[in-house]
């Protein structure tokens, strides 16, 4: 956890927070605001289920290593419970926890039919090798496939896993219950995965952005934007963005950052990370820090890699007008306060990130019927449902002089409580 600039500039209360009781927060104030009764809100606060499961993995110099994985599945009102699955060294089940309450959320803003659930192991896929990746990913599904489903529990990559990981999972749960593509979604597309899911994060943020100038009265030609990540979501991101004609002023990876104020050229940029493995070390740009990547001066950031990264610390050192989360939870409550104390707009995870969320629901949807759809039309479906979600959390947000944060919130915690009572749970 984080800690305040000062005991005054954010109470340690706040400091305190875990992840899941930081999501957890925003849950309460929205109950507040639109009456939800202390029921369905005491529904809400736990995952209806969570399993730990310890995973033996025999490694390649033949040692056994005993990896720790779960899964959270936090509400089914609304749909099977769907969500990814994250291999992270900090990946422990509070942070499942927190990413599980906000797939429920997500999920619902998106008025997609799904509940929301995470999974997580704690390790680091960047030191590990693709025969243990794959007996890891292997044992993960031996372990939780009894609460899987089709109709059920869909999971999906997150952070540090990726196609190929789904293709193992896909593959280990049809050895135990026979041929499911339906069962993972994110699949490569040779296994029943659909086209544009690689890419629907990344579109989906960047559809956001181009709405939101839209908004403002702007050219997006006159908007700088920094990137940081260039994972799936980040590089992504950059790539439809430059097509909508934003100007990425500075990116940055786990290895290093870049910035060049004229524009960095992202296909060269591509060039460069396919053969070097980062974007470190690319001549198109000068070399600069993290932390100086989240001070760079720009119109929109767009912190697109791990969680509180935006804190009460450093986020008084923010230079952009609005921040685009892209990310899950990259902003603390002591960090979005102090956004919000000087004007700095911030579009919130649960719409911003759920292109990707949007296209596994296309991808479970084509599996059932054993249909495929082609790219044009996913990117259709997708940014139809993008700009209708932006649109009704712009509009609630005016109405009710809320913030982005808390009108999607809003709208996304009646939903699943209406879900709650009309199933009679409450
Ligand atoms: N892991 C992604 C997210 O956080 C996608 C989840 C999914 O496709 O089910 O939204």
């Amino acid at each position: 956890m984080t800690a305040p600039l000062s005991p005054e500039a954010a109470p340690p209360a706040v400091a305190t927070l875990s992840p899941s009781e930081s999501v957890l927060a925003s849950v309460r104030e929205s109950a507040e605001r639109i009456r939800l009764e202390p029921e369905a809100l005491e529904l809400l606060k736990t995952p209806w289920r969570e399993i730990r499961a310890q995973l033996p993995v025999r490694m390649d110099d033949r040692k056994l290593r005993i990896f720790e994985g779960y899964r959270v599945q936090h509400n089914g009102a609304r749909g099977p419970y769907k969500g990814g699955i994250r291999f992270h060294p900090r990946a422990d089940i509070d942070e499942v926890r927190a990413l599980a309450m906000l797939m429920t959320y997500k999920c619902s803003l998106m008025e997609l039919p799904f509940g929301g659930a995470k999974g997580g192991v704690m390790c680091d896929p960047t030191r590990m090798s693709e025969t243990e990746l794959n007996r890891l990913s292997r044992t993960y599904m031996q372990h939780i496939n009894m609460i899987l489903g089709v109709t059920r529990d869909i999971p999906a990559p997150d952070m540090g896993t990726n196609a190929q990981t789904m293709a193992w999972m896909m593959d280990a749960y049809g050895q135990m219950h026979g041929y499911t593509p339906g069962i993972v979604t994110g699949k490569p597309v040779e296994l029943g995965g659909s086209f544009g899911r690689d890419q629907a994060t990344g579109r989906g943020v960047a559809v956001c952005m181009r709405e939101y100038a839209r908004l403002e009265g702007i050219d997006p030609r006159d908007i700088r934007i920094v990137v940081q990540g260039y994972g799936n979501v980040g590089s992504w991101t950059c790539r439809i963005a430059n097509e909508y004609g934003f100007r990425v002023v500075a990116v940055s990876d786990v290895k290093g950052g870049l910035a060049n104020p004229a524009g960095i050229d992202i296909a060269a940029l591509d060039r460069w990370a396919a053969v070097a493995g980062s974007v470190a070390g690319f001549e198109g740009a000068e070399p600069i820090t993290n932390e100086q990547l989240l001070a760079t001066e720009c119109d929109y950031l767009v912190p697109a890699a791990l969680g509180e990264v935006i804190t009460g610390e450093n986020a008084g050192a923010i230079r952009a007008r609005v921040v685009v989360e892209a990310a899950n939870h990259p902003v603390t409550p002591a960090g979005d306060a102090v956004l919000a104390a000087r004007g700095i707009t911030v579009l919130p995870d649960i719409l911003i990130n759920a292109g990707g969320v949007t296209v596994s629901y296309f991808e479970w949807t084509q599996n059932i019927q054993q249909f495929r759809w082609a790219l044009d039309r996913v990117n259709q479906e997708l940014e139809v449902r993008m700009v209708a979600a932006f649109g009704d959390l712009m509009a609630r947000a005016a109405k009710d002089g809320t913030r982005a944060r808390q009108a999607a919130f809003d709208i996304a915690v009646e939903r699943v409580a209406r879900a709650i009572r009309l199933r009679g749970f409450v």
